[in-house]
């Protein structure tokens, strides 16, 4: 008896955090920094910012398979493998199929990283705050519910994150797209400037702008103090930095946590379920397998913040079950695991461009130009609702064209020492819209080897995303048509959703408890001391990249939740 209360006062913290990727790192930073004692459990390995990151430093011939996969790692994981920054240099950071096995009733490319630091060493790092147009979107055009918070509720957190994060950008000065707090920005090079020129020649209401990212172009001493520095523009990112020159957890978040002494992280740490108390009408803990010895482990605290990432966190809402909530933690309302919804990144186009072969640019910039949405912002436009981004580079073919083809001497040496013809490639990023039926839920009979019933994913494309591909395609040929661009290319590689990463929903906010699952502060509408701050929460899913959106919503809801502690409402 006496035993059972010192192991359950052990394993007893005042706050638990569940994952340590982007906005898990944040909500231990927070909840730390604001004295409480948090304990962040997280599925994978640890990974310590530097020392594992074994190849940073790997040099291209050093890679026993010219940095390729051999083909046997493809067919046995054939999901991953379909993500673009996944090679021989970064496949440790990456989930292989078979850890966790999920039933795709529709086809959807599931990417994880279950690890200390999660999916924040892997990301493409670029962010950009929503606008009130985001905000207002479901209210104005009639789909999901309205948002309960305003683009002036979160500009001062999308302010607090980017100070700390670090962020490249320029004032643009665009309604659509609000600046931020900013680092200096990288450049567009010269064929992007043609193109910006040209834009800005033949319409009104098109901007292209250098991508903003999360890179310490001039690190300030609060980054400096952690041990981050300058980025050097290697481009290795996806490797690790060993510079801490782009935000993740381990460079950034982790470390100021860690700095209060009131962290504790435990890896290998698989979270099952939370767990429910009826008699206090709130969650008491955590109930977690460790994956090295399969043993069940429970862990209690006054307020628990669920960050796994969109859709791990949808499965453990739905693996809470109780007798108070039959059907997932809070879920009176059944909308748990509906309203799913991910960005479309099926329109592509390719184009070249004569006139430029005087000139290059300097070093490898971890960034693109963008064009913030076009359509539909002010009012409706088009015969689609909502509309996309437009992410856009130009590159020269150089050493990299002429390395694909066969050849020896003199001569080839020669040709790869040419800088190639200019290309530019060109993607979209679309809003989806949320939709009841699209889904996540649990296998009543498949299970995982940790005992967790396997999740059903049913999420699909519809006429609206079509159509928007459609629009893009002819608006992009014009564009480019416009600015001289040749040979121009416009394709639908058809990908599956998930494979753009950025899915959100499932757990969705809103202001009525019978439609929505968490309130204005994150926080689940019928068990207060649980906090969802990851993409589930998100109502609808704006063209952004989503992670600094995360960032703000978290650092907003851990302020929310340590006064609520402080008021004893939790
Ligand atoms: C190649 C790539 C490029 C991307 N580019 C961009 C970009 O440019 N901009 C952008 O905004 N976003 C980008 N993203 C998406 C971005 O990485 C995610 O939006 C972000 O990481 C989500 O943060 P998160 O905290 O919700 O999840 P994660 O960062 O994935 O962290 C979740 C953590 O929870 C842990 N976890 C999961 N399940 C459990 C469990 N049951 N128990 C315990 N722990 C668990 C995981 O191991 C992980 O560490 C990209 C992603 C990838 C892979």
């Amino acid at each position: 008896m006496n035993f059972n209360i010192d192991a359950q006062k052990q394993n007893t913290y005042d706050a638990i955090v569940i994952g340590s990727g982007i906005s898990g790192g944040w909500a231990a930073k927070e909840l730390c920094e604001k004295g409480l004692r948090t304990l962040v459990l997280e599925r994978g390995r640890n990974v310590t910012h530097i020392t594992d990151y074994p190849t940073a430093m790997t040099n291209p011939w050093e890679f026993k398979h010219h940095n390729r996969l051999p083909p046997s790692f493809r067919e046995q994981n054939p999901i991953v493998s379909k993500c673009y920054a996944l090679d021989e240099a970064t496949q440790q950071f990456f989930t292989k199929d078979s850890e966790q096995p999920y039933i795709q009733e529709k086809p959807f490319d599931w990417i994880r990283a279950y690890q200390v630091g999660g999916k924040s060493l892997l990301w493409a790092r670029q962010v950009q705050r929503w606008s009130k147009f985001d905000f207002e979107g479901p209210a104005r055009d009639g789909f999901a519910v309205p948002w309960p918070v305003t683009y002036d509720d979160l500009a001062p957190w999308y302010s607090y994150v980017e100070r700390f994060a670090g962020i490249s950008g320029n004032k643009d000065g665009l309604e659509g797209l609000p600046d931020g707090e900013f680092l200096p920005p990288w450049e567009l090079n010269c064929v992007e400037k043609h193109l910006q020129k040209s834009l800005k020649s033949h319409y009104t209401d098109r901007h292209l702008i250098i991508g903003r990212c999360a890179h310490l172009t001039k690190p300030q001493p609060w980054h400096t103090a952690l041990g981050r520095a300058q980025c050097q523009a290697r481009h290795l990112c996806y490797r690790g930095c060993p510079f801490g020159a782009y935000f993740s957890s381990q460079s950034a978040t982790l470390p100021a946590a860690q700095k209060t002494g009131k962290l504790t992280i435990r890896p290998h740490s698989v979270v099952h379920s939370i767990i429910y108390d009826p008699k206090l009408g709130k969650a008491s803990g955590v109930r977690t397998v460790d994956a090295n010895t399969n043993e069940t482990i429970e862990y209690y605290a006054k307020v628990i913040f669920l960050n796994a990432s969109c859709l791990a966190s949808n499965q453990i809402l739905l693996n809470s079950t109780s007798s108070r909530f039959p059907t997932g933690l809070g879920n009176d309302s059944g909308v748990l695991g509906r309203y799913v919804a991910f960005h479309n990144y099926r329109g592509i186009a390719y184009a070249d461009i004569d006139g430029f072969e005087d000139q290059y640019y300097f070093g490898r910039r971890p960034t693109s130009g963008f064009m913030p949405r076009y359509q539909n912002v002010h009012k409706q436009e088009t015969d689609f609702l909502r509309g996309y981004l437009v992410a856009l580079s130009a590159s020269r073919g150089g050493w990299g064209h002429a390395a694909g083809q066969e050849g020896f001497g003199a001569d080839w040496k020669e040709t790869n020492s040419k800088p190639g013809p200019w290309h530019l490639y060109v993607q979209i990023q679309a809003e989806t819209i949320p939709k009841f039926e699209n889904h996540l839920r649990l296998s009543p009979e498949q299970k995982d080897k940790y005992g967790i019933p396997q999740l059903i994913t049913s999420i699909g494309y519809d006429d609206n995303d079509l159509k928007i591909i459609k629009h893009f395609h002819t608006s992009v040929a014009e564009m480019l048509d416009k600015a001289n661009f040749k040979n121009i290319n416009l394709v639908d590689d058809k990908r599956n959703p998930g494979l753009d990463i950025h899915e959100m929903g499932g757990c969705r906010m809103g202001s009525d408890p019978k439609t929505s699952m968490v309130n204005k502060w994150n926080q689940i509408h019928h068990c207060k001391n649980v906090f969802v701050t990851d993409g589930a929460a998100m109502t609808s899913i704006g063209t952004q990249n989503p992670s600094l959106t995360f960032m703000a919503f978290t650092a907003r809801a851990a302020n929310f939740a340590v006064q609520e502690l402080k008021k004893k409402n939790l």
